[in-house]
């Protein structure tokens, strides 16, 4: 019974369609797969000994060796900075899968090794396969996510999926309890990744992301724990340490980046109690800050569930002047209709669109598509998982009006923010 409360707990990431692309036609030849997520470790340390800039050009020159690595069978996702998922073809037992794995510890190792890094490093990978595991690209990655966090705890780097470990993670190392020890101590903390008007090339906000590194676990993925939160009761309290921290540090911002915005996310559940309203409201009355500075992030599969529910508390939370902006555009099946209603700012493309927009026509054609639609329906859109510049530069000749993504900046923390605004600013401003 467990396992089904993990199942929940866990719900799958997003954006995730190219993999389950890959998983459909690996299901018409009849193939096995093992789907792995790689996470990178102790990248803090490494941060804290080579510098921010030179860690980040590690973990690019992982993502490209792990590319080179790869048949042309195999599919990879980058899913965070730290982070890959990776899909291997005819993989039809535990000993083919550790054998791979090994290769990719082994490439962490390689690569931290080389002159430049000089690291000891670490990968630990996480494995579940189909069709044993589940069915779907989402749940495997999110059985992988679980396995992965038993190669962190554990000593051995690759984990495979079992059951029996998952009840392990929510009974006797008690996430739960330590996501309120976590909120307690201050251990959860807000980074904020830059948005840029493609129009002027200025940063014009950013987006609030949660960040948990628990002392003993190390980092646990947003993925995981918001979804924890939800199915526990926690996510009211999250939600409200998302908004009061980001007021808090829009009201430092104030003086100097008095125009900057910044998103927060929302889950289905803090829209449909419509306490989200309240919490903005005396958040922003304390920091003295506009309603209209903040966007509320709600994802589109999130507004089909409770269409009715949601549209009440979006009007309200619209009249106080807040902006509403639809996450993960795409991955739902919203239909025409539906946006015609929908009280929202702004559309969000998806990143599984996004990110590989150059070498895929279909997903190249979603994007145009999406912008359009937005436009005809007279809302702004972003594009998230900007991961090179001509992905930037083909968004820019379509019309889309903002970017965000990796080849921008990575999400950091807020001290962070207003330094890279002016570098970022001076070089890239168009005039
Ligand atoms: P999201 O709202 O879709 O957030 C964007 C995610 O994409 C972030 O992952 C971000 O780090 C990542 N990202 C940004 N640019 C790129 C890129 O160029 N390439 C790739 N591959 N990824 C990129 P993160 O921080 O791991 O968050 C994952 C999800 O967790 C978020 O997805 C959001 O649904 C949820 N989340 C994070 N923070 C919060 C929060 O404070 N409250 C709530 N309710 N949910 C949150
Ligand atoms: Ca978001
Ligand atoms: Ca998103």
């Amino acid at each position: 019974m467990l396992s089904s409360v993990i199942q929940q707990t866990f719900a799958g990431s997003d954006g995730l369609s190219r993999a389950d692309r890959f998983i459909s036609r690996a299901v018409s030849k009849n193939e096995c797969l093992a789907v792995m997520i790689v996470n990178v470790e102790d990248v803090e340390r490494i941060s804290a000994t080579i510098g921010h800039a030179k860690t980040q050009d590690f973990l690019d020159e992982f993502h490209t060796e792990l590319k080179f690595l790869l048949r042309e069978k195999d599919a990879m996702e980058r899913i965070s900075d730290r982070k890959f998922a990776v899909i291997l073809s005819g993989m039809n037992n535990q000993g083919l899968a550790r054998i791979a794995a090994k290769r990719i510890e082994r490439l962490a190792s390689d690569v931290g090794d080389k002159g430049v890094f000089h690291q000891n490093l670490r990968a630990n990978i996480g494995v579940a396969f189909y069709p044993v595991h589940a069915i779907q690209a989402s749940e495997l990655m999110r059985l992988a996510e679980i396995a992965s966090l038993g190669s962190h705890a554990g000593s051995d780097a690759v984990s495979f999926f079992e059951e029996d470990f998952a009840d392990h993670l929510l009974g006797e190392w008690g996430l739960e309890g330590r996501l309120d020890s976590a909120l307690r101590a201050g251990d959860l903390k807000m980074h904020f990744q830059p948005k840029m008007c493609l129009a002027t090339g200025s940063i014009v906000g950013a987006e609030a992301l949660m960040r948990w590194h628990d002392p003993e676990l190390g980092p646990i993925p947003p993925d995981v724990f918001i979804k924890l939160a939800e199915s526990t009761g926690k996510i009211a309290a999250l939600t409200q340490f998302a908004i009061q921290n980001v007021c808090m540090q829009m009201n430092e911002w104030k003086q100097r980046m008095p125009d900057i915005g910044v998103a927060v996310n929302i889950t289905p559940t803090t829209i449909i109690n419509g306490e989200i309203v309240e919490v903005l409201r005396t958040a922003t009355s304390i920091w003295g800050l506009q309603a209209d500075q903040i966007t509320l992030e709600v994802t589109e599969n999130a507004l089909m569930e409770y269409p009715e529910e949601s549209h009440g508390v979006l009007v309200e939370l619209r009249e106080m002047g807040a902006r509403v902006s639809i996450d993960d555009f795409g991955t739902g099946y919203s239909s025409l209709a539906y946006l015609k209603d929908i009280p929202a700012d702004e559309l969000k493309v998806d990143r599984s669109f996004v990110s590989g927009m150059l070498e895929d026509r279909d997903d190249l054609k979603i994007v145009e598509h999406t912008i359009q639609l937005a436009r005809s329906f007279g809302l702004q859109v972003v594009a998230e998982g900007v991961e090179c510049g001509g992905t930037m530069d083909t968004l820019r000749k379509l019309g889309c009006d903002y970017a965000q993504g990796y080849h921008i900046a990575r999400p950091m923390p807020g001290q962070e923010l207003e330094g890279f605004i002016r570098g970022f600013d001076k070089d890239n401003k168009r005039q």
